[in-house]
C-alpha cells in the first residue's frame, strides 16, 4: 500500500512557531522532502534515521526543480513510505503545495494539507506591525512581485493598477528585486510618495532586519542598507506602526536564537 504524503507548512522561520501537527509528522514519518526557507534549526530536530532530502529551487531553474520534488514525492510513497513535504509559510501561500497536491492526487497517493503560519502575517507581526487595525486599514491583499519567472506557467498577474483603490495595506512577497518597478507602479496607480513602508528581512528569526521609510525613497533605502531576500514589504498606514510596536529586537538581544 502506498504511503500518505503530508504537504506542511514549517512556519516562517523561527521554530517555535511550527505547529504541534508539523513537529509531530516531523518525528514520525520515514522520509521529509524540505525547502529552501525551512530554517537550520527546524531541520536540527529530523531525528537520525530519517530520510532527509533537501528539494530547495536551484536559481533560474524553477521546472526542473518542482518535477523532482513531485516525482520523489510519488516514488517514496509507492515504497510505501510516510512522507513530509516541508515548506517555508505556509504550502498554500505562494508554495505550490495545491499544485503538488494535484499531482499526488493524478497519481492516487493520499495526501493531508497541514497549514504553517506563513511570513506574510509573521514577519510584520515580528515588526510590530498589524496588517489590520481598527483606525488604519480594514482590508490586506498579499501579492506576489515576482511573476516573471513564473509567466510561462501562469498567465495571472498582479493588477497594480487597482490595488491603490481597493485595499489599505498591500502585503509583496518576492518582491525584493523589483521593488523600484513595484514602487513606481503603485504611485502611478494613485498611491501618494509619502505612503508608508516597511521591509522585513529574515522576519521571525535571529537575523531580522526591519527599515522603514516611504514610497518616493523605498529604493534609496533599500539599496542603502542591502537588504536581501527573504523578506517582505508592507505599504500602507500600518507600517508606521513599526516604531511604536516594536517588540522583538529586545527578546531577541537577550536570548539569542
Ligand atoms: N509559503 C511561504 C512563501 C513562499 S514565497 C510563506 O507562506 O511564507 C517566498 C517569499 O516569502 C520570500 O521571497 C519572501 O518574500 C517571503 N518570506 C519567506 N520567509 C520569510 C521571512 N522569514 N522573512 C521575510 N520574508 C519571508
Amino acid at each position: 500500500m502506498s504511503g500518505k504524503v503530508y504537504i506542511c507548512g514549517a512556519g516562517p522561520g523561527d521554530p517555535k512557531l511550527m505547529t504541534v501537527r508539523a513537529m509531530e509528522l516531523l518525528k514520525s514519518c520515514d522520509v521529509v522532502l524540505y525547502d529552501r526557507l525551512v530554517g537550520q534549526a527546524i531541520i536540527d530536530q529530523i531525528p537520525e534515521n530519517t530520510e532527509k532530502v533537501y528539494v530547495g529551487r536551484a536559481v533560474g531553474d524553477p521546472t526542473t526543480h518542482q518535477k523532482r520534488t513531485n516525482e520523489l514525492m510519488v516514488s517514496y510513497a509507492k515504497k510505501g513510505k510516510s512522507v513530509l513535504r516541508l515548506k517555508g509559510g505556509d504550502p498554500f501561500i505562494f508554495g505550490r503545495g495545491a499544485e503538488e497536491a494535484e499531482y499526488l492526487l493524478k497519481h492516487d497517493i493520499g495526501f493531508e494539507i497541514i497549514p504553517g503560519i506563513t511570513s506574510a502575517i509573521a514577519s510584520p507581526a515580528y515588526a510590530g506591525i498589524p496588517l489590520t487595525h481598527r483606525r488604519y486599514s480594514s482590508s490586506v491583499a498579499i501579492v506576489t512581485g515576482h511573476e516573471g519567472a513564473e509567466k510561462e506557467e501562469s498567465p495571472l498577474s498582479v493588477n497594480w493598477k487597482k490595488l491603490p483603490g481597493a485595499v489599505d495595506t498591500i502585503v509583496v512577497l518576492m518582491g525584493i528585486g523589483q521593488i523600484e518597478q513595484i514602487a513606481g507602479d503603485l504611485m502611478k496607480a494613485g498611491l501618494k510618495g509619502s505612503t508608508k513602508f516597511a521591509i522585513v528581512e529574515s522576519g521571525t528569526t535571529a537575523k531580522q532586519r526591519v527599515v522603514t521609510g516611504n514610497l518616493a525613497n523605498i529604493v534609496k533605502v533599500t539599496g542603502k542598507s542591502q537588504i536581501k531576500p527573504p523578506a517582505i514589504i508592507i505599504i500602507g498606514k500600518v507600517a508606521s506602526l513599526h516604531k511604536k510596536l516594536e517588540w522583538f529586537s529586545s527578546v531577541k538581544n537577550a536570548k539569542p536564537g
